[in-house]
């Protein structure tokens, strides 16, 4: 039997046994996550199921094309309780933690419809009802593929396309340490279906503003070296978005720039959101491990792709504290 195959039963089981589901992400959805849901939002509605999907915040501009009409991925908003808590399943892709949901993530303490994750992050004690982990997945779309293909389903164009954008997106349009053999095979497989990967490709990554161009020039000319250099540092105070005309989600891919200099094992970016909340994301080539630093400061993610938000903090203090945690990561 397979590793996972009980609770893929289970799963599956759940999916047959029950009506209605709500399916949901992490806030910031990203490709992984949107993907994800979507393909499953097509699976379950050829099922005749009452699906909807009611995330935390609202559709990332990137990942609009996949629902182009609009009507699909909703953004959380008190009118929602009641859907989500008369669902007969609510399910988690991409995320583990009910604490990364924010406020449906509050409405949902207060009890709440039976929960089923789906997740490739690594995590520490779940409260799901089910929950399916993989950490060697490259991304929860590769786990939707398989929980597809044993439930017998039809790789339509639609599902096909999610799954796609959501692997593409969490491997580095498939360069990361997390691309297995089987990531490539599940890959070749939505080829198959007759979908067009470059279009995807050009929709998700050259589809950028001038704006944003703005921002990384700005951020990456004012990038800050540490440890000997082989951590790079790059900040965002709220006047830089204001200067150039952007917002947060057009840092998307920043923080990967200098992933390219031969010598940094590091990577860190600061966003200023408010006075005192600051995103901090790190990224790392496959031999340093950044996963431990976001835990230590109460964030989460992968080996080479991890994040934390300090509360109560300026961006100044951020960096402080950042830079004197980052030393023992690097070596
Ligand atoms: P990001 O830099 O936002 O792309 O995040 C990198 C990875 O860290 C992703 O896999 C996220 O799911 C995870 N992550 C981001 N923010 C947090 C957080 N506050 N807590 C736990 N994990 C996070």
């Amino acid at each position: 039997m397979k590793p996972h195959q009980e609770v893929i039963d289970r799963i599956l089981e759940t999916i047959q046994s029950k009506q209605s589901f709500v399916l949901t992400t992490h806030v910031n959805a990203d490709g992984d996550g949107i993907g994800s849901e979507l393909a499953l939002y097509h699976h379950l509605r050829d099922l005749g199921k009452e699906v909807h999907i009611i995330n935390p915040t609202p559709m990332p501009d990137a990942y609009r094309f996949l629902d182009p009409e609009g009507t699909r991925v909703e953004a959380y908003g008190d009118h929602h309780a009641r859907t989500v808590q008369q669902s007969d399943a609510l399910v988690l892709l991409d995320l583990s933690e009910i604490s990364r949901l924010g406020a449906l993530g509050k409405a949902l303490a207060r009890n709440g419809p039976f929960k089923v994750c789906i997740d490739h992050h690594p995590t520490e004690g779940v409260s799901n009802d089910l929950a399916w982990i993989d950490e060697r997945a490259s991304a929860t779309g590769e786990l939707v593929y398989e929980l597809l293909m044993q439930a017998g389903g039809k790789l339509s164009r639609s599902i096909a396309e999610g799954i796609y954008v959501a692997i593409m997106t969490d491997t580095g349009c498939f360069r990361y340490a997390n691309v297995t053999a089987h990531t490539h095979r599940v890959a070749a497989d939505l080829l198959e279906t007759g979908l067009d990967h470059n279009r995807l490709y050009r929709l998700v990554y050259e589809s950028n503003s001038w704006n944003q161009s703005r921002l990384f020039a700005k951020t990456i000319g004012d990038m800050n070296r540490a440890c000997n250099d082989r951590v790079a540092w790059m900040k965002i105070p709220r006047r830089t978005f204001r200067e150039t005309g952007t917002l947060e989600k057009d840092t998307e891919g920043l923080v990967e720039f200098p992933r390219s200099i031969g010598e940094v094992q590091i990577s860190i970016l600061f966003i200023e959101q408010a006075a005192d909340r600051i995103r901090v994301r790190f990224r790392s080539p496959s031999h340093t491990a950044v996963d431990g630093l976001a835990r230590e400061l109460g964030g989460g993610g992968h080996r080479n792709a991890s994040a934390a938000l300090l509360k109560g903090t300026t961006l100044d203090e951020a960096i402080d504290r950042v830079l004197a945690l980052v030393e023992k990561y690097v070596h």
